[in-house]
């Protein structure tokens, strides 16, 4: 067969632009399409810029805690022009390194919207392109329910470019998204409101971690509202949202955002014509060698519904290389995948929750929990708590889960999820000697177990 490349990847983002980096190392010929912007959903509308208006919204928090430490400042201003173009002239000059990585690991980079032809023929703009083997990398889209008004809402997408800075913000959601953003929001001076349809926000989360997370949430004054949803939203005269509550109540404020969930990005790749198969949400089935129903044809990222997180795409990204060219005959090990969320402060979880090592082993677990004021607190004044918890299986005594809601949680929950890699006991946490000062040596200091 003659083929243009042996592989071509379709989507520049975190799982495709690490697949074809990796593939062109070994000497074959790689071609990569993009059709919106190189380093996908993390670098443009995701993690990067995400993260960059988080640290933008704590400096209020700063000043609060200053003060106790005889350190008076005044947060007097906030320019958000400023945040929003410095944040994208970062993002482009990330997107000029992809562009460089990619180009020096001698990828061909065709801009443009792909679709499949057939199971080795890509089509890009008018021209056709043949490939031995093709990955489907094409991420996810932000989901919107289908209320009156819902085109008057703002995503995550248009959050990182919005032309002012609203006073009174409604994010509705009670995932991810939604609390980073209402930490974002509320961080940066708006009046924010949390709306989630169910009993609690960041389900899936450990219970106790959810409790006390939102607990801490309100406390910096976001409002949260649960079993509230939005029915209707209309623009007023003055060019403000006027929002219908499903209890019938009308609220006015500057911006609806929803984050309630993304859908996998398959629009126009004519994955039906081809033969490559959807489950019923319209993720792309594939086997544990990211193998489609159609033999050439290969898929990875948030398209195929594993958890929607870039670690995760960029090993699947590596994995399935290595599965290809170095005889790796092993499938991709999708336990203790620690997480954090960035919210103030933050939540971070690596393992089982509590309730799901009760659900799988019963009595033979133990729950060691911590709750204390950060040093830090003890001269701010402000009343933020920590939380940590350890949940480790009797029998074995090794640890199943960690989970922390403070500060820095997402740099202290990686170290411990390599731990918990390595089989960790809570044998092992104990015989660990801490750092002292410091809200991490709870880990290795708690001995009883909580009744
Ligand atoms: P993507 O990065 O979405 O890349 C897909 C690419 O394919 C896109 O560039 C798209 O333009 C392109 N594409 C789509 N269709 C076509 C086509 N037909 N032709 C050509 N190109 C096409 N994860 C974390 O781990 N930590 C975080 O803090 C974090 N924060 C996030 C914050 C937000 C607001 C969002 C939305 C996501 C966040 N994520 C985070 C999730 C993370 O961004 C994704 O899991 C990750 O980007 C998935 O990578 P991917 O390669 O599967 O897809
Ligand atoms: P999630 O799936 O995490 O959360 C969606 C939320 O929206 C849920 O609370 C859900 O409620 C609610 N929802 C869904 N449909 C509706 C509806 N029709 N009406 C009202 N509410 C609704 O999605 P996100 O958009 O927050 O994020 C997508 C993924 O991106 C995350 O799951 C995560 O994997 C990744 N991500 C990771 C980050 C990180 O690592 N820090 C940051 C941001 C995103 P219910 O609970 O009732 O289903």
């Amino acid at each position: 067969m003659n083929y243009d490349f042996d592989v071509l990847v379709i989507g520049a983002g975190s799982g495709g632009v690490r697949s074809a980096r990796m593939a062109a190392a070994r000497g074959v010929r790689v071609a990569i399409v993009e059709n919106r912007y190189l380093g996908g959903t993390c670098v443009n509308v995701g993690c990067v810029p995400k993260k960059l208006f988080v640290y933008a919204s704590e400096y209020a928090g700063a000043f609060e805690e200053a003060k106790g430490f005889g350190v008076n400042g005044q947060l007097n201003d906030f320019d958000w022009p400023t945040l929003r173009d410095n944040k994208t002239n970062e993002i482009k000059r990330l997107n000029g390194i992809y562009n460089n990585l990619l180009e020096n690991s001698g990828c061909t980079i065709l801009h443009g919207s792909a679709a499949l032809i057939d199971a080795h023929t890509v089509q890009v703009g008018e021209q056709q392109y043949r490939a031995e083997r093709i990955i489907i990398a094409t991420g996810g889209w932000p989901f919107k329910p289908d209320i009156e008004g819902s085109n008057l809402a703002i995503t995550s997408n248009e959050a990182f470019y919005l032309d002012t800075f609203p006073k009174r913000v409604m994010v509705v959601g009670g995932g991810y998204i939604a609390v980073e953003f209402a930490g974002i929001f509320n961080g940066l001076g708006a009046e924010t409101q949390l709306i989630y349809r169910g009993e609690q926000v960041l389900r899936g989360f450990d219970e106790g971690v959810r409790q006390f997370a939102a607990e801490q949430i309100a406390q910096k004054g976001i409002r949260i509202r649960t079993h509230t949803d939005i029915q209707a939203i209309e623009k007023t005269a003055q060019g403000h949202l006027l929002v219908t509550l499903n209890n019938g109540s009308q609220e006015e404020v500057d911006c609806v955002m929803y984050a309630t969930g993304r859908r996998p990005m398959t629009d126009g790749l004519n994955l039906d014509k081809v033969g490559v198969e959807l489950r019923k949400d319209g993720t792309i089935k594939t086997d544990g060698f990211f193998k489609t129903s159609v033999d050439s044809i290969y898929a990875l990222g948030d398209v195929i519904g594993t958890p929607a997180l870039t670690p995760v795409a960029l090993a699947q990204g590596m994995k399935l290389v290595a599965q290809w060219y170095d005889n790796d005959s092993t499938e991709l090990d999708y336990d203790n995948i620690a997480t954090a969320v960035f919210c103030q402060p933050n939540i971070a979880t690596v393992g089982l929750t509590e309730e799901a090592a009760l659900a799988q082993y019963g009595d033979d677990v133990l729950v060691y929990e911590s709750q204390f004021k950060a040093m830090r607190h003890t001269l701010s004044g402000l009343p933020e708590r920590t939380l940590m918890k350890l949940i480790v299986q009797r029998s074995s005594d090794k640890v199943l889960g960690a989970h922390m809601v403070g500060a820095d949680a997402g740099e202290i929950i990686q170290g411990i999820a390599i731990a918990m890699k390595a089989g960790a006991t809570k044998a092992h946490f104990d015989s660990t000697i801490g750092i002292h000062p410091t809200a991490a040596e709870e880990f290795v200091t708690m001995r009883t177990p909580r009744s």
